[in-house]
């Protein structure tokens, strides 16, 4: 878990810099590296820890494309823009079968269900179409597997027993869904062939400069986040802002007037345990705003969300607060009664900034980015630098490959082309190796090592979060946080005290940003100004003034959700039907 010290890259000359390690830039930086371009990529923080480890976690095959919420007949009205809706759906349906054919192991099947109530927008007969509609433009790889179930009979479907409205239910969609496992770790699996090509990438390592000195002379200014006096300049032919969110802050740093490219929508979740009887199962539906509401299955556990709300705040402080958790339950106690979730069955939460496109003419000006759309600011007096909003997860090789393309009419590539792999590292058997934790034993200590050896992580929360996909169970892992930081040591170079402090820094971590409901969302003179990664004093968005760590607002937030976690236990509430009961 060394890291090659910044300063050995000062003045080094790339073909691309790409800005931000989301699955976007890390798709990007891959083919690009594989069209023979030299390619330096960074993120501020870890890979893939921005949006793409925020999400809902599904695999969307595009059925929202064909619903505009109004009448059929306005469809007829609007036929360029059915045509479009249905160019995107083949595209999704399409990318899908190939995700799903060559990374199988990074997806799970579930079963989702979509009820039909009587006072729908829709009627079962125009679900029935567009999932027909579906499965003939996407071909015949990967067709969408469903059923229609009638109303009542829920002997093999009991989430669907706990619907509102029983009597004014039409009936229901069973469809075959496919789940990221934890979508971050296909940004890793980027990361690692990127590097594999011979693409530079560092995590913890902040664009803080872009100064352009004419075509295809950029001069960037790069802080190690864990070590900020390290600063150095390199420069770049072709510059891509992938920052999600964060695109227009890097945009900033510019110094020069361009046009705003993002409007933030922030998504809350709240996860809780349900009997065993629901697993695997999900359902999907609108909340009383309109926008659509799940209640998804994730390995043992559920979830439900997303919220829709504009954010504007910087994404690095997005929390799920109180509202935001009161909304989620007051609506999934509305859509599932049956479930009856308690704010004490919460065990914890997750929320994420969706890079939406600026589009001022657009409800809440921002929308989905369903197409790789991209802004080249060569017209804004900027030459070589395009800024590239994010696109849902199924997509991301589709932007990968096109903004290649893009660059390579830009610029001409330095070195030869190379194949690109999509298959995952595959990690040793060692069946002697104890799995890291007892309810997820796929991952074993074993696999940690190499993790840590192989893949960049800097801190335990690099390592558990987003290499290793153990910080989503129950727990968050902090029940073997401590035999994770044990295990690794000796590649990461810690000693006791240092186990100890990379303990705290992944507690405050998992507190911070998961663990319970916040007040509010922290501003920059909130934040505590802790590494992720040592414990130290260090603030990788240079925002925030060095203060103690318990000196600040945010750490007596926190004091105060340690509290709640610690009376309510690590287990979340008990519930009768947890022992089977109907
Ligand atoms: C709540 C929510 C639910 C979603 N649900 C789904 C879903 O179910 N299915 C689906 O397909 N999609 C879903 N999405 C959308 C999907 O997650 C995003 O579109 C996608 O992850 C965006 O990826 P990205 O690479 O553009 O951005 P990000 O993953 O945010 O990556 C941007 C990176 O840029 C880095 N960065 C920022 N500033 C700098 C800087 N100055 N220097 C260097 N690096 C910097 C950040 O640290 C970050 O890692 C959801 C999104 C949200 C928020």
């Amino acid at each position: 878990m060394k890291r090659t010290p910044l300063s050995e890259f000062a003045g080094r000359t790339f073909d691309v810099m790409v800005v931000g390690a989301g699955v976007s830039g890390a798709s990007a930086a891959q083919h690009l590296a594989a069209a023979g371009f030299a390619v330096f990529l960074a993120d501020a923080e870890d890979y893939g820890s921005g949006a793409s480890s925020r999400s809902s976690r599904l695999m969307h095959f595009g059925l929202r494309y064909l619903d505009r919420g109004e009448p059929v007949i306005n469809y007829l009205k609007n036929p360029l823009w059915f045509i479009k809706q249905c160019r995107r759906a083949r595209n999704t349906m399409r990318h899908r079968a190939e995700v799903v054919r060559t990374t199988p192991e990074r997806l799970k099947p579930f079963t989702m269900y979509i009820p039909v109530f009587k006072d729908d927008h829709f009627r079962p007969w125009q679900m029935s179409a567009a999932l027909r509609l579906i499965n003939a433009l996407g071909g015949s790889e990967l067709p969408v597997d469903w059923s229609r179930v009638a109303a009542g009979d829920w002997s093999s479907t009991p989430l669907l027993g706990q619907l509102r409205d029983q009597d004014r239910l039409k009936g229901a969609f069973s469809l075959v869904e496919y789940q990221y496992d934890w979508p971050e770790r296909m940004v890793i699996d980027c990361v690692n062939d990127a590097r594999r090509m011979g693409a530079v990438c560092r995590n913890h390592t902040r664009v803080t400069g872009l100064a352009n000195q004419g075509p295809e002379k950029w001069s960037i200014l790069l802080c190690d986040a864990l070590n900020p006096s390290d600063q150095v300049e390199i420069n770049a032919r072709q510059v891509l802002n992938m920052a999600g969110a964060w695109i227009d802050r890097v945009l900033q740093t510019a110094n020069r007037p361009v046009s705003r490219q993002i409007a933030g929508m922030k998504g809350a979740h709240i996860v809780f345990r349900l009997p065993e009887r629901f697993r695997g199962h999900g359902v999907a539906h609108f909340a009383r705003n309109g926008y659509p509401i799940y209640c998804l299955p994730w390995r043992d556990l559920h979830f439900v969300g997303p919220t829709e709300t504009e954010f504007s705040g910087d994404p690095a402080h997005v929390r799920v607060t109180r509202e935001d958790a009161a909304y989620l339950l007051s609506e999934a106690n509305h859509f599932l009664p049956g479930l009856d979730i308690k704010a004490e069955d919460i065990l914890f939460c997750w929320a994420g900034v969706r890079p939406n496109h600026y589009d001022p003419g657009y409800k809440y000006s921002g929308k989905k980015n369903f197409l790789p759309e991209y802004r080249d600011h060569g017209t804004e007096g900027l030459p070589n630098l395009m800024s590239v909003p994010g696109v849902p997860l199924m997509l991301h090789r589709f932007v990968g490959r096109r903004i290649a393309r893009e660059v390579a009419r830009r610029i001409t590539p330095s070195g030869p082309a190379q194949t690109v792999s999509y298959g995952t590292r595959r990690f040793e058997q060692d069946t002697n190796s104890p799995p890291v934790n007892a309810s997820y034993p796929e991952i074993r200590l074993s696999h940690l090592e190499d993790m840590a050896r192989e893949e960049q992580p800097a801190c335990l929360a690099d390592l558990l979060f987003r290499r290793a996909g153990l910080g989503w169970t129950g727990d968050m892992s902090r029940a073997s946080a401590r035999r994770a930081a044990e295990a690794v040591a000796a590649i990461a170079g810690w000693d006791e005290a240092a186990i100890e402090a990379q303990l705290q820094a992944f507690d405050r971590h998992v507190l911070e940003h998961f663990l319970a409901p916040a007040q509010e969302e922290p501003t920059s003179e909130d934040r505590p100004a802790t590494s992720r990664a040592n414990g130290t004093v260090v603030d990788a968005g240079a925002t925030a003034p060095a203060r103690p760590v318990g000196d600040d607002r945010e750490g007596q937030e926190m004091g105060r959700r340690a509290q709640v976690r610690d009376e309510r236990g690590r287990g979340g509430r008990t519930r009768p039907s947890d022992h089977g009961d109907a």
